[in-house]
Parts: structure tokens; C-alpha cells; sequence
């Protein structure tokens, strides 16, 4: 199943897509895609009415605004350096454990929402990267397990301020969680649709030149071994969202120069199987 959005911004609709494309209003099903939908079976009575409602549906006209595809979850958990060549071009040295930081949920926008670069802000960069929604309650629990706890993924660019996130002290949220710095969606899908979520390419481009191009195989820490690590430390609540890092080819590690979004450029970005994005970036007013 993929899950979807719709409407204006903080009064989104709950809709799914279908397998031949259409985009249908789901609201009669009477829940939100929420930590109550997640933790009360909300998929599994999503497919059931589906089956017997999906046919007679309203159809979403393909103009009308994507939200993010979940509710604001409780939490945001990212993954640094997650990528080996990443790591090298940000030069870090790879990690022996999974590095983490949170991002703001208030950043959550619809994925062809525009990024609005913030007031001040000289170096706005962009992050592909595959995000885990979690579908069960998970508090420590073990490697073998972990996937059990996963509803779904989604495409998330984890958009960051590289001078407040790594030039003005403290933790990496400081760059991390300005508004409409996490495109999320087009849709989540549900696990089943992705068998194999490491060996999935994801690709990012700016102005139509390819920046990021890579494999989830490439990553250090892969999905089981994330789930569980972080639940090690932390409850992770239905809902809940696990980034797990970007592959090269951000702005920053870019050769011979950095180089940053500026108002107009687009930025475009897709992994396979989970839908593309297409940000404009807007200078803040
Ligand atoms: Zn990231």
C-alpha cells in the first residue's frame, strides 16, 4: 500500500495511491496516518477498507498539493555520516556507531513544497535520503526483530544550514530544523512493497545536474541494525521517523568549491520505488 496527503498545508487528507496511479481521498476511512493509526493496527484496517472502498473513492485531481505523507510524528531521529563516501567528503572518519541527532518535526512539508532558505542562512544544502517509518512500539529490541517494528519508507530530503550545523557550536538540530526542511513523501510504502530496502538507488539534482547518485547498499548502518541500535537508547513511538543518512554528493563536499542553493534553483531527488520530489528554493521574506 502507499500512503498519501493532500490538501493545504496543516489540514492535509488522508488518501492512498493506487497501483494504476490514481490518487484517491481516503478520508472516509475517519483516521489521520498518526501514532493512534500505527499503533491500533491502522494498516491493516487501511487495507481492508481499501479493498472494499478504494473502487468508489473520490478521485484526487493530479494538481492539488501533496502534504507530507504522515502525520507530525513525535520525533525525528537522523543518521550522520551514514554513507562511507560521505563521510570522507565531509572529512569525518566513518563511524563505529551509528551517529545520531534530532530534527525538528515542525520542518515537515509536502514534497514539492518550496524550501525556503532562512533569514541569514549562507550555506543551505540538500540530503537524499531514505527515511523509516516506524509502524510498533519499539524499545529495545534486537537486530532479528527490528523490521517487525517498521511500517513503511519514505523519500525525505533532510535539508541542513552547514554554517549553523557545524560553525556556531552545540548539536547539528541547529541546522537541521528550520521550516520546510524535511520534504517528506510522496508516499510512504508500506514494507511489504519494499522486500529489500538495502539495494534501493536514490538520486539527487540541482538545476537538472546530477549531485547525488548512490545505492542504500553503500550504507554503514543498514535499517535492522538502526531500529534496533536507537531503540537501545530511546522508545520509538508509531510514527516515528528514522533518516538514515545521505550518500555523497552534497553541497558542501563538493570540489573545487562548496556549492549552496540560492533562491530559483531546484533541487530533484527520488529513490526507486518511493516517488520523486521537486523543491524550488525561495528566499525567506
Ligand atoms: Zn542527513
Amino acid at each position: 500500500m502507499k500512503l498519501l496527503r493532500f490538501g493545504p498545508p496543516q489540514s492535509e487528507t488522508p488518501g492512498l495511491l493506487l497501483p494504476d496511479g490514481r490518487r484517491i481521498d481516503a478520508s472516509q476511512f475517519g483516521s489521520d496516518y498518526d501514532e493512534a493509526f500505527f499503533a491500533h493496527d491502522g494498516l491493516e484496517r487501511l487495507a481492508h477498507w481499501a479493498k472494499n472502498h478504494a473502487g468508489s473513492a473520490p478521485v484526487i485531481d493530479p494538481s492539488v498539493r501533496l502534504g507530507p505523507c504522515i502525520a507530525r510524528p513525535s520525533k525525528i531521529v537522523c543518521v550522520g555520516l551514514n554513507y562511507a563516501d560521505h563521510a570522507a567528503e565531509s572529512g569525518m572518519p566513518i563511524p563505529t556507531e551509528p551517529v545520531l541527532f534530532f530534527k525538528a518535526t515542525s520542518a515537515m512539508v509536502g514534497p514539492d513544497d518550496e524550501v525556503i532558505i532562512p533569514r541569514g542562512s549562507l550555506k543551505t544544502d540538500w540530503e537524499v535520503e531514505l527515511a523509516i517509518v516506524i509502524g510498533r512500539r519499539a524499545s529495545g529490541v534486537c537486530e532479528a526483530d527490528a523490521l517487525e517494528h517498521v511500517a513503511g519508507y519514505a523519500l525525505h530530503n533532510d535539508y541542513s544550514e552547514r554554517a549553523w550545523q557545524l560553525e556556531r557550536g552545540g548539536q547539528w538540530v541547529k541546522g537541521k530544523s528550520s521550516d520546510t526542511f524535511a520534504p517528506f513523501g510522496p508516499f510512504l510504502a508500506t514494507r511489504d512493497e519494499i522486500p529489500n530496502p538495502q539495494n534501493l538507488r536514490l538520486w539527487l539534482s540541482v538545476n537538472g545536474v546530477t549531485r547525488q547518485n548512490s545505492n542504500t547498499a553503500q550504507m554503514v548502518f543498514g535499517v535492522s541494525h538502526l531500529v534496533s541500535y536507537i531503540s537501545q537508547f530511546m522508545t520509538l513511538l508509531p510514527g516515528d521517523i528514522i533518516s538514515t543518512g545521505t550518500p555523497p554528493g552534497v553541497g558542501l563536499g563538493l570540489k573545487p568549491e562548496p556549492i549552496f542553493l540560492k533562491p530559483g534553483d531546484v533541487v530533484e531527488l527520488g529513490i526507486e520505488g518511493l516517488g520523486t520530489q521537486k523543491q524550488t528554493a525561495k528566499a525567506a521574506v
